[in-house]
């Protein structure tokens, strides 16, 4: 389904605003801010030779935390504040599942590499293993082959590990405008990909 210029627009515009204007708040624990986090995702996705959609995907998964009212850091008041579902909800009316469903997974692939890498689960930062608990903890072995039967599931596994790889204080990384080409693709390919 083809979307009227204007409505592409506006949501380009409008996701502009949102990494320009409300990612200054910290990333967590950790020593970056969400621009930073979002730019580090990216660019660690196309440093390995993702396809587009996974760098715009890397890039706006954690806009789920920039487009709700329950403050900063609803985790340290114990609300789960489902960013992944509601980023996955606001961007499928514009981006096709090869964006939103890695999105919409990359808690899920937190939960998964728990359950499949012990290494995985003893390095998570002071903050995710505290949201983990929120979002239901290590899958068991039937969530693990139920999520290894979804469509995007490895993307979103490796959308995770750039995410968690991406809080690194001193990185240096191409500005919001270097991906803007790859949000454009992603837009002009539209939901029904
Ligand atoms: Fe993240």
């Amino acid at each position: 389904m083809a979307f009227a210029t204007e409505t592409v627009m506006n949501i380009r515009e409008r996701i502009l605003d949102i990494y320009m204007h409300k990612a200054t708040g910290r990333y967590g624990l950790s020593d970056v801010n969400q621009l930073q986090h979002a730019l580090q995702s990216a660019s660690l996705a196309e440093a390995r030779g993702e396809p587009q959609s996974l760098l715009v995907a890397a890039l706006l998964h954690d806009i789920g935390h920039m487009i709700h009212d329950l403050g900063e850091d609803p985790a340290r008041n114990g609300i789960d504040d489902t960013h992944e579902e509601r980023a996955a909800e606001w961007l499928s009316a514009y981006f096709g599942p090869e964006v939103t469903e890695p999105i919409r997974l990359h808690v899920s692939a937190k939960r998964y590499l728990c359950a499949v890498d012990p290494n995985y689960l003893s390095k998570l930062s002071e903050d995710s293993a505290r949201s983990l608990v929120l979002q239901g903890g290590p899958m068991s072995a039937d969530e693990v082959s139920e999520f290894q039967r979804m469509p995007y599931y490895d993307a979103a596994v490796r959308l995770r590990r750039y995410d968690d790889l991406a809080k690194n204080s001193s990185a240096v990384t191409p500005g919001f405008e270097h991906f803007l080409p790859a949000i454009d693709v992603a837009l002009s390919t539209g939901p029904a990909a």
